[in-house]
């Protein structure tokens, strides 16, 4: 594939941009090589710069559940347009969706908007220290919530320590107060907890991790993690914004049913927009500015565009809750032939998978936690990478990230991306 135009577009970038993107990520830091300049996508396809035609496994990272450019979306977005970008005023749009939501996901009373997955998580904790009284938070290694800086720690050797900022401008004070704990390890959490007794708000994580692969929970954690959390008057933060609405209905709660005290939501909740949300009990949030004393405010929040989005994409999730179950059919059929592909080239491989997430780690070993992901082979990933890319197959530039399938994707598209994946897995 040519990707000229892509690159003068990346040259032109940098002149005004820092690194030429707008989130780092993007950059193909990791993997090498310049980024691609989209275009337009429709569906299960990405149209670059160059004319190149993608076959897309990002989806934005995950909102575009139902492809890109999906009818009943843009049909909301362009509706809404016509009458007005953005008010400051409240209107009935965000009462629709919020009680739409409040329907679907377990335990949770209401709900608060926001622009972003960060603010949510941020304000999900501010929530908890002001509800509990308390500073601490713990946060699970490789476990990302947006880049809010009591999130930017990065667990040094030992996996109970104070945490150090792991980004300049992040400073000591914020990085004491976050606490780190490993993935998967109920004793290392109790650990924690026991050394900072009565001092944590709130441990926030990804029930099901997306950002060092795809890592489900293993069997009883997140339940050892709701005994801890109650025995010790913690609330304990479920971060969805991956996975909420995107592998149930009702997101992680709902799967393992086990009930987080406060939920964050963010890409698919917003279809493709700028939305991110947090919910909880009554009880908790009416700490929440105007009706209690936590402060927590957004002049786009609610934004009619993002919620007409949002309202389209949850309704039709709500209603044809079978999207979940023809989404796994589809992550099976390419996990059981990218598997198989790459045994049959010898290539040493664990893939991950749950509902329509999964990754590919190039280890022997299972990749359960932070410290196991990074065994995986980077240079065999970056190969892989751009293996596929030349093969019009477009996964994320990262090792540590998650594919997210779409609904658009055909049966075709899959065996497309495996026969393109065959053909790379003989180079590896
Ligand atoms: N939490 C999780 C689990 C995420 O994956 C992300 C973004 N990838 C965020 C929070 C932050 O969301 P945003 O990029 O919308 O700020």
């Amino acid at each position: 594939m040519i990707y000229k135009r892509s690159s003068a577009l990346f040259k032109e970038a940098q002149k005004v941009i820092p690194g030429g993107v707008n989130s780092p990520v993007r950059a193909f830091t990791a993997v090498g090589g310049e980024p691609i300049f989209v275009e337009k996508a429709k569906g299960a396809y990405l149209y670059d710069a160059d004319g190149n035609k993608l076959i897309d496994y990002i989806n934005s990272w995950g909102p575009l559940i139902l492809g890109h450019a999906h009818e009943p979306v843009v049909k909301a977005v362009v509706e809404s347009a016509e009458k007005g970008t953005s008010f400051g005023t409240p209107t009935e749009i965000e009462t629709e969706i919020a009680s739409l939501a409040v329907s679907m996901v377990p335990n949770i009373d209401k709900i608060r908007f926001v622009n972003s997955g960060t603010e949510a998580c941020m304000s999900a904790v501010r929530l908890a220290r002001g509800f509990t009284g308390k500073d601490k938070i713990i946060k699970f290694a490789g476990c990302y919530h947006g880049h809010s800086d009591s999130f930017l720690i990065q667990a040094g050797s030992g996996a109970v320590t104070f945490g150090t900022p792991n980004s300049p401008g992040v400073t000591g004070g914020t990085a004491k107060d976050t606490l780190l704990a490993d993935f998967n390890d109920l004793n290392n959490v109790a650990e924690v907890i026991s050394e900072n007794k009565d001092e944590i708000a709130c441990i926030i994580l990804e029930p099901v991790a997306g950002n060092m692969g795809c890592i489900p929970p293993a069997k009883d954690f997140l339940e050892g993690l709701r005994k801890l959390c109650d025995e010790n008057n913690i609330l304990l933060i479920f971060d969805e914004v991956m996975t909420g609405f995107r592998l149930a209905k009702g997101g992680v709660q709902e799967l393992y049913g086990v009930d987080a005290d406060i939920v964050t939501f963010g890409k698919v909740i917003g279809g493709g927009l700028p939305v991110g949300a947090f919910a909880a009990r009554a009880e908790i949030m009416s700490h929440l500015a105007p009706e209690g004393p936590v402060y927590q405010a957004g002049t786009l929040s609610g934004n009619p565009l993002a919620m007409a989005a949002g309202l389209a994409m949850l309704s039709e999730l709500n209603n044809n809750p079978e999207i979940f179950t023809s989404l796994e059919k589809k992550t099976e059929y390419l996990h059981k032939g990218l598997a198989s592909v790459l045994t049959e080239a010898n290539v040493t491989h664990t893939i991950n998978r749950i509902g329509s997430m999964i990754s590919v780690h190039f280890s022997e070993t299972p990749v359960t936690d932070f410290k196991t992901a990074a065994l995986g082979n980077n240079d065999t990933f970056k190969k892989f990478f751009h293996g596929l890319l030349a093969e019009g197959v477009y996964i994320a530039p990262s090792a540590f990230e998650t594919w997210f399938l779409t609904e658009a994707l055909t049966y075709k598209d899959l065996d497309a991306t495996i026969e393109a994946c065959s053909k790379v897995a003989k180079t590896l």
